[in-house]
């Protein structure tokens, strides 16, 4: 079985740091290869994850400019697409594209029509009702959980194979650590993620708390510094720029309240699996929660807001706590010792382990390629 899987034009595969999308190409490759599918991955210059074969149209990822005004950046997603087309054009040996590239990603290889094809959604359905409204035939969808999906508008419902939950190798590859008093959010600084809640969370109660992530691409403070400078740049008046500045920067005081910037690698695996507990201050129906996924699998306690697809991946009061309300949250902050972090782990190991990933998406591609596959003279 030959696959390509579209990364996109984002980030290289695996990120250096933040990349939802891309850490999940990077957690389900290696699986696949072991069970025997050969994989050529359309990604960006700088992946370094092994495969079969690579291609790809941009030596380096573009995720930077994906903040630009979309009559500047529109380009980008359609030249990578089209470098996906030339290849499928050129062969045909492929047996499956697994698509990861929002909205373009489905269209082109619809109006392609030549190959099988199934797209995974990782976003808020909530955007894109135009095309969510109007599937492309042909496309097979999933989406990786049941509360994203079924928020999905009538049309994508029908085309969707279900949910497939995300996946971490965290569990199996980074030992359990000693726990500092410290509170985590893991995640891009913006007002989906709701920061400012937990930084006044942990104020009012005095409890230490790491914000790790970075803010509109921006990794560090001095890079955050230089855009606020300089009303010219061109993320000046971005919206998560603006948070940072207006709603969490008041808590930052660099002692129980600090913001790392984007965090990678060790530094990442230390600062989360240290940490007391994870917080998920939601501000919006999260849809996949790799973060989430991966305290667990850290054996760190995620407690958030029972929102999007959070009560599918928390058990509340055995691997977490979900709060209906921000005085909830607090209290059961407080709590976060009351969750074995063994059971968290043995729950990530059971439910969002990259072979239990695996096998599910090997499921779905037997399906779509025994399904569209023509019977020879002679077959059952
Ligand atoms: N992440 C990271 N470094 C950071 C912030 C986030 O490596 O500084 C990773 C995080 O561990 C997770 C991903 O980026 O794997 C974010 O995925 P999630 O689904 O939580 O957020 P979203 O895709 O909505 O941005």
């Amino acid at each position: 079985m030959k696959i390509l899987m579209n990364a996109g034009p984002w980030l290289p595969v695996p990120p250096a740091g933040y990349g939802g999308i891309e850490n999940i190409v990077a957690t389900l490759v290696p699986e696949l290869r072991a069970r025997g599918v050969e994989v050529v991955l359309a990604t960006v210059g700088g992946s370094t994850i092994e495969v079969d074969e690579v291609l790809h149209v941009f030596d380096e990822g573009q995720f930077a400019h994906l903040q630009k005004p979309y009559n500047q950046v529109m380009g980008l997603a359609h030249a990578h697409q089209a470098g996906v087309v030339a290849e499928l054009r050129r062969r045909d040996d492929i047996d499956l594209v697994h698509d990861h590239l929002e909205v373009v990603g489905p269209a082109v290889l619809s109006a392609l029509g030549t190959h099988r094809a199934l797209h995974t959604l990782h976003w808020d359905l909530h955007k894109h009702p135009d095309l969510y409204g109007n599937w492309p035939r042909g496309i097979a969808v999933n989406g990786v959980s049941r509360s994203q999906l079924a928020r999905a508008p009538q049309s994508l419902q029908r085309a969707s194979l279900g949910a497939i939950y995300l996946a971490t190798p965290l569990a199996g590859t980074v030992p359990p650590m000693e726990r500092n008093d410290h509170l985590i959010v893991m995640g891009r600084v913006c007002g989906l993620k709701g920061q400012h809640i937990a930084a006044r969370l942990c104020q009012k109660l005095g409890l230490g708390l790491v914000l790790a992530g970075p803010v509109s691409g921006l990794n560090d403070a001095a890079e955050l510094e230089q855009v606020l400078g300089d009303p010219e740049h061109p993320l000046h008046g971005h919206p998560d720029v603006r948070y940072h500045a207006e709603e969490v920067a008041r808590y930052l005081d660099g002692d129980l309240v600090r913001w790392v910037g984007g965090v990678a690698g060790e530094e990442r695996d230390r600062l989360y699996g240290s940490a007391r507990a994870a917080l998920f201050p939601i501000q919006w129906d999260e849809p996949g929660g790799t973060a989430v996924v991966e305290a667990m699998a850290l054996g760190v306690p995620p407690i958030g807001l029972r929102r999007g697809c959070l009560p599918e991946l928390i058990d509340h009061g055995r691997t977490g706590f979900l709060a209906d309300t921000e005085e909830e949250l607090a209290e059961l902050v407080l709590r976060a010792d009351e969750i074995d972090p063994e059971e968290c782990r043995r729950e990530a190991r059971a439910r969002f382990s990259p072979g239990v990933m695996a096998e599910h998406y090997l499921e779905l591609y037997e399906r779509l390629i025994g399904q569209a596959r023509p019977r020879r003279s002679g077959q059952e």
